[in-house]
Formats: structure tokens, sequence, C-alpha cells
């Protein structure tokens, strides 16, 4: 789509268990953190930059926040270490860039990107990825930067249910995500959409889920951008991103729908869970997920931030969010 559009910013910070009883300070941090990305982002939007810059204005916002697991605050690898993924997608250029496996980069997103703009290649893992930060003028820091004890006490509960043989399924831990994403649209009518990630609680092998898996948890075109969150063994499994987008542009199906079908019929019907955020080249958004919540928001035409944590919470589009629905915008 190439014509003069509203812009438009969602965002999600993690699907999962969130619930009501969750701590009010971490909650009006989490609403602070994820208002200031929609600022950030929709700025870029407002200013004429392309629907990438505000994507990557918003993610690393909540990168830097030790409240999502992302950049700063990402949870443990079994073996205590902070390991991240993160990938970005051109719907109008279908040029993507991912990273995997990172320990000493500060905002995976920004690398991703550079991973896109400036080599010829789209997925850089490990020790190359942090070779090639280096020489891209990408931040570097110490690995001990992305620590915070909260982190540590869930590797450390998720080690002992391990021990005690509990299917990594039932660890409580492994079921509160954090990954953080955002879709935009620009006034050029060009979509965009990126996710960054500290994997799941314990994960090990060098694991490495859907999130920077351009189709997986990442995908935009000229018509759908996505940004999934959940367990991303089956947003893999089910190329979730693609799926949605697919739907909407080669089937024409309505973007709520198509989202709803892939995020609470199609992963769950498999046993996986989560959500994701998507966006049509008209403006129309969703944000379904089947966990208990998921810390999301959006900003459109009247430029009001919109935030929502719980499942059952009014997100700002009139409608309450069941935790099996989806919503969409205007
Ligand atoms: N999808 C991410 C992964 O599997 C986790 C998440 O969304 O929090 O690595």
């Amino acid at each position: 789509m190439s014509h003069a559009a509203t812009p438009v910013l969602v965002i999600h910070g993690g699907a999962g268990v969130i619930k009501r009883e969750m701590n009010p300070v971490r909650e009006k941090a989490v609403r602070a953190a994820l208002t200031q990305a929609l600022q950030n982002g929709y700025a870029q939007l407002k200013a004429g930059k392309p629907a990438l810059d505000a994507v990557t204005a918003a993610i690393t916002v909540l990168e830097d926040d030790p409240n999502f697991n992302a950049g700063k605050g990402a949870v443990f690898t079994h073996d205590g270490k902070n390991e991240l993924d993160a990938a970005i997608m051109d719907g109008y250029t279908l040029k993507a860039g991912a990273i995997a496996g990172v320990h000493r980069v500060k905002n995976p997103i920004l690398l991703a990107r550079a991973v896109m703009d400036k080599s010829q290649h789209v997925m850089l893992v490990g020790e190359g990825a942090e070779a090639f930060a280096k020489d891209a003028g990408v931040e570097l820091v110490d690995p001990s930067y992305f620590r915070t004890d909260e982190r540590w006490q869930q590797l450390q509960k998720a080690l002992k249910e391990d021990a005690a043989r509990k299917p990594h399924a039932d660890v409580e831990t492994a079921k509160h995500f954090g990954t953080v994403g955002a879709v935009a649209l620009d006034t050029q009518g060009h979509l965009a959409a990126g996710t960054s990630t500290g994997g799941m609680t314990d994960k090990r092998w060098g694991r490495v889920g859907d999130s920077p898996i351009i189709g997986a948890g990442t995908y935009a075109n000229s018509g759908c951008a996505v940004s999934g969150t959940g367990w991303g063994e089956y947003y893999i499994r089910t190329v979730a991103a693609h799926e949605i987008c697919m739907r909407v542009t080669q089937m024409r199906v309505p973007l709520k729908r198509a989202a709803a079908e892939v995020i609470n019929q199609e992963i769950p019907s498999m046993g996986g869970n989560g959500g994701a955020i998507a966006l049509d080249g008209n403006g129309n958004f969703a944000m379904p997920f089947n966990t208990d919540g998921m810390y999301r928001g959006w900003i459109g035409a009247d430029g009001v931030p919109h935030v929502a944590i719980f499942g059952d919470e009014d997100d700002g589009t009139g409608d309450p969010l069941p935790a099996s629905e989806s919503s969409s915008g205007q």
C-alpha cells in the first residue's frame, strides 16, 4: 500500500500469567514504559519518518526497561546467561534483519536493523553477530548489564522445578513471557514489524525461539505487519506471523479474524499459548491473546497513547477484551 495514511503504532510487552493481583508498583512502571514507548515511536511517525523508525524507537524504550524480557531484564538461560534475539522487517521493501544468541548487545533491535541496513544478510547469530555489531557501531555492554535479581530468582525457581522433573510447561516462570514488539503504519502507508526478547527462562543448548525468525514471530508485507509473543516453538511450527499476513493479503480475511484464527485457535489447538499484535495497511489492528493478560498499547488518529495489561481490561478501543478474543481498532 502506498498512499498518504494516518499513522498508527501498536506495541506489546509480552503475554502470559498477568493477573490483577500484580504488584501495583510494577503495574505503574509497566504502564509508564508502554506509554513512553508509544510516545517515542509515534513522534517518529508524526515527523514523517518510516514505520521502521517508529518500531525501533518504541522497542528500544522497552529493551532499556528492566520490567520486560528484552535487553536489560531479559530472562536467564539454564547456564545463567542472558541470550538475546531480535528481528525487524520492512513491509514495503520486504527487507529484514535478525540476530540471535547475543550476550553483549545493549539494544538487540538496533543490531537487527543494522543487519538489515548494512549487511547483505538477513540473520546473524552469536559471536559473529557481535563482531558485526562492533563494525556497524552498535553499542556493546558487559553481559552483567542485563542482569536483574528478579530474573535470577525466576531461573533458580525453574532450576529447582527442573530438578524435581516437572515438565517445563508446568514451570510457572515459563508462563510469563515478556517479549516486546511493535508494528507501525507510517504516513506513506508503509508497514513494519519488530520483536526483541530474552527468550524463555531456563532455555538450553542455544535454543532460539520465534521472535528473530522472519515469518514466525515477526513479519511484515505491503498489507500486514505482525509481532508475536508466546511459546515460541508453536509460533515457529505454525509460521504464525506469516500465516496471519497471508490470510489477510492473499485470502482477504479481515485482520481481526485472521489474527484470532491463528493465535486463539491454531496455536492453542496444538498446545501452545501466547498473543500477537497485527496491523493492516488501512490502520486496522488486532491484539489477540489466549493467556491471562498481555502488556499492550496503541496510538492512532487521536494521538493519545492507550495501554492495557489484563485480559478483561478495556484497552481503549471501547470493548472489554476477554482472554479468548481479539480486539480491533478503527
Ligand atoms: N516468543 C518468545 C520465545 O519463545 C518468548 C516470549 O514471547 O516471551 O523466545
